[in-house]
């Protein structure tokens, strides 16, 4: 397959069918913590990139009969998917051949583009980004193409979200002496609240980046943004670890503690331990996927429990 991936299970969307929208490192930022190394192209500029959408609604089709799990089709890729000049297009193509929900990854920085803007309307879910609300610090976190201005970005994502009707999941990632000083977090907690998405996931620097010398900051700090931004606002702490933002626990922990005791459902599972449902259904795929957790129906209901060793079946 030249442009898609997976499926793959993803922490946040269930099995993940992948779309490359870009060529490799093709992205108007310069992450210092971006894990597939420099970018090479850097630019915002929208182009062409697809020698032809058949040939990549072809791949679609091709997973999508292999009768695999697909909770999302994902426009993302290693670089920045808006590139594209013809993402619109392929939203608009890929919901004529499928009712699989589209979510598109983003670092954000072209919402501000009414093409862009207009463009990802179509979606289902749009993840994008925002490190930093000071120009100074994004400009040393994300290294943005020239031109390119946060308060900008910062307006954009706030019309976007009043004006789609899918689901807005706000990303931030914080890096040690770049974008944590208090004057960063107070202009990013004003930021984030007037953009208003429906969940926020904030984390940090978790496996080496395109600097090595990147570094994480501490769960407290994480933990501190995240109750200042509000209940939705979540900590993505560690690989594979998400906190609740009311304990502190480890998530994934919870729960499986829940189902050993007896099985429960994503009711029973969402009162017991908090936080909203796309990422405590995120947090039993993986356990799942780890054969920790089985799932089986009951008059009609999805019963999820734990520490049996069953073959799991796949959820939903
Ligand atoms: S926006 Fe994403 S792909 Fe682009 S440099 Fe940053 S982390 Fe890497």
């Amino acid at each position: 397959m030249r442009y898609i991936f997976g499926p793959v299970p993803s922490r946040r969307l269930g099995m993940s069918l992948g779309v490359d929208m870009v060529p490799y490192k093709t992205c108007s930022f310069d992450c210092v913590y971006c894990e597939c190394g420099h970018t090479t192209v850097h630019e915002k500029t929208r182009r062409r990139y697809f020698d032809s959408i058949a040939d990549v609604l072809d791949e679609i089709s091709s997973a999508l009969k292999t009768g695999r799990q697909i909770d999302y089709i994902t426009l993302g890729g290693s670089g920045e998917p808006t590139l594209n000049l013809e993402l619109g297009e392929t939203i608009r193509e890929i919901k004529r051949l499928t009712d699989v929900k589209v979510a598109v990854l983003t670092n954000g920085s072209l919402i501000t583009d009414k093409g862009v803007f207009q463009e990802l309307l179509n979606a289902d879910l749009v993840v994008p980004s925002l490190d930093s609300a000071r120009q100074a610090s994004f400009e040393k976190v994300n290294l943005p193409a020239k031109g390119i201005l946060v308060a900008e970005i910062i307006e954009a994502q706030r019309d976007f979200v009043r004006a789609f009707d899918g689901d807005v999941w706000l990303e931030i990632l914080i890096v040690e002496d770049l974008n944590d000083s208090e004057d960063d977090l107070i202009a990013l907690t004003e930021a984030v609240n007037r953009i208003n998405p429906l969940l926020v996931q904030v984390g940090t620097v978790e496996r080496p980046g395109s600097e090595e010398w990147a570094k994480p900051v501490s769960f407290e700090v994480l933990k501190m943004l995240a109750s200042r931004i509000g209940p939705n606002a979540m900590v993505i702490g560690g690989p594979k670890r998400t906190f609740s933002e009311d304990t502190g626990r480890d998530i994934a922990s919870d729960i499986l503690a829940l189902v050993s005791r007896r099985p429960c459902t994503i009711e029973d599972i969402e009162s017991a331990v908090g936080g909203k449902r796309p990422i405590l259904l995120g947090e039993i795929r993986e356990l799942s996927a780890k054969d920790k957790i089985a799932t089986y129906m009951h008059k009609g209901k999805i019963f999820y429990v734990g520490g049996r060793g069953q073959k799991i079946r796949e959820l939903e």
